[in-house]
């Protein structure tokens, strides 16, 4: 029975790979099959020469087997594997069961981490086998819980822990407790916006995707980046989640009990936001996993880029494929959008007269309608800062995001229990007809809403919008019913232009 496993990533999954090796007589050579792509290949030189200076010498024509055979293979985590599989073939080495290694090897034999460690590690521990994995992957590996994994830094300690049985570390859980929460710039950083900072506080808590639109310079960028601080902690699962992507486009990422932030320009082609390309790899919206993506300057965005954004902003995941078959990524954001009111951008300005004719608004605003508008619940406008503000007379400008974020996490916590009959975790993911039948609007709410849907001509996926953020505004109040002045403020953020 074959007992040393490698693993080849799909995705974010683990894949188990049986390496098979035969050594018969001859001339020495070395030949992989099952197939390996050129990272694999190139594993004879490392593992021979690893091998070498580890103390075992290969003789004779050599084959090495990766079954499945019809599974490609990538990856040069496979090194540590294919030599401990010829190690144990050429010293008479016996394996008591199974196991998985993942390592790439320096000639000289230590061991280098490897992207995909984490998903390695769920794959072990689903599958109930022993990890053997380099000592740098270990924060990853040691989040994931009740693995047994042990780490390693060279192949001649692994080749004596299995020949002699002298112990390899474990790798210790890792504590998420401990890491940091502040991001910067902190809430309290951000002066005046008042606004602004509200409808952000509203998305966070309901997970709404939000579009602010203002003048250039009006601090867009940095409300979005601050908006991350002010969102729930990720939860230990979804730092697992998110590592298992940002893991495998590097080998020594940390865990981060932060909600990703990622930025996206309208200069990005559309492989490196959804994902794909010839060394496969997720996007910027799977980057943004948990957390929040941030679209500047989104009129400026091509229209197949916007279009190719929808199915991943409804389905909260990407499927991106190749030609040896498909592989999905993990994509559910938060979806933060930035845009000038008009094109010159002094639209509404106090002080500049926006230079625009009438025929280049329409055209703008046409612009900002399409397939993306319709998962936006919020519209918000940031001004610019008037004097007095600049000037700053106090140095704090309101709360910080400890303080915000606890709100936001209440809220939170609420819309989990309502909605826990269906599995929702926010007010933005409950079909609208379960939300309108569970809102609990009251009698003043129903009246404000039934005037005001007449004097703004709301349409009836604008009406079920306003349903929507006005729970969230009556959810971050503690407030079991939607109150008039709950749907008043909806109503403000349903956009003007
Ligand atoms: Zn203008």
């Amino acid at each position: 029975m074959n007992l040393v496993k490698a693993v080849t990533l799909r995705g974010v999954q683990a894949k188990e790979v049986d390496v098979e090796v035969e050594i018969a007589g001859g001339l020495f050579s070395i030949s992989i099959v099952g197939l390996p792509d050129a990272s694999v290949r190139e594993a004879k030189e490392r593992v021979r020469a690893a091998l070498k200076n580890s103390g075992v010498s290969l003789r004779g024509r050599i084959a090495v087997n990766l079954a499945p055979a019809d599974m490609p293979k990538e990856g040069s985590m496979m090194d540590l594997p294919i030599a401990v599989s010829l190690a144990i073939r050429s010293r008479s080495i016996t394996l008591d069961r199974p196991a998985i290694f993942i390592g790439e090897l320096a000639l000289d034999g230590r061991i280098r981490p490897v992207r995909g460690a984490i998903s390695a590690a769920v794959l072990a521990k689903e599958q109930r086998l022993p990890l053997y994995a380099p000592v740098e992957n270990s924060p990853q590996i040691g989040l994931v819980p009740e693995v047994e994994a042990y780490q390693v830094e060279t192949l001649g300690q692994i080749l004596s822990h299995l020949e002699s049985g002298i112990p390899l570390p474990q790798v210790p859980p890792y504590k998420v407790e401990d890491l940091p929460l502040s991001v910067d710039p902190d809430w309290s950083d951000i002066r005046g916006q008042a606004m602004a900072k509200r409808a952000l506080e509203i998305a966070a808590a309901g997970h709404h995707n939000v579009l602010m639109v203002g003048a250039p310079g009006s601090g867009k960028t940095m409300l979005a980046r601050a908006l991350r601080g002010i969102l729930p902690p990720l939860s230990d699962g979804e730092i697992l989640e998110n590592l298992m992507v940002k893991g495998l486009l590097d080998s020594d990422d940390r865990p981060d009990r932060r909600p990703p932030f990622r930025v996206v320009h309208h200069t990005a082609s559309t492989v490196s936001i959804c994902g794909g390309g010839t060394a496969l790899r997720p996007g910027e919206i799977s980057l943004a996993h948990r957390g929040v993506l941030f679209l500047d300057e989104f009129t400026e965005f091509r229209r197949d880029l916007v279009e190719a954004l929808r199915q991943p902003l409804e389905d909260g995941s990407i499927v991106v494929s190749r030609s040896s078959g498909t592989v999905t990524y993990p994509s559910r954001v938060l979806l933060v959008l930035a845009a000038n009111p008009c094109p010159c951008g002094w639209w509404g300005d106090a002080v500049e007269p926006c230079r625009c004719s009438p025929s280049d608004l329409e055209r703008y605003r046409r612009r900002l309608a399409g397939p993306v508008m319709d998962r936006i619940d919020l519209q918000v406008s940031v001004s610019r800062l008037s004097p007095e503000e600049l000037v700053g007379l106090s140095s704090s400008h309101g709360e910080s995001s400890s303080k915000v974020r606890e709100r936001v996490s209440m809220a939170r916590e609420r819309q989990r229990a309502r909605w826990s009959f269906g599995g929702w975790g926010c007010n933005s993911e409950v079909p609208e007809k379960t939300l309108r039948k569970h809102l609990n609007l009251s009698s003043e709410g129903k009246k404000t809403l039934l005037q005001m849907a007449e004097g703004f001509r709301l349409s009836a996926r604008g009406m079920g919008r306003v349903l929507r953020v006005a729970r969230t505004i009556s959810d971050l109040a503690g407030d079991d019913g939607v109150s008039s002045s709950a749907v008043m403020e909806a109503l403000a953020y349903r956009g003007e232009i």
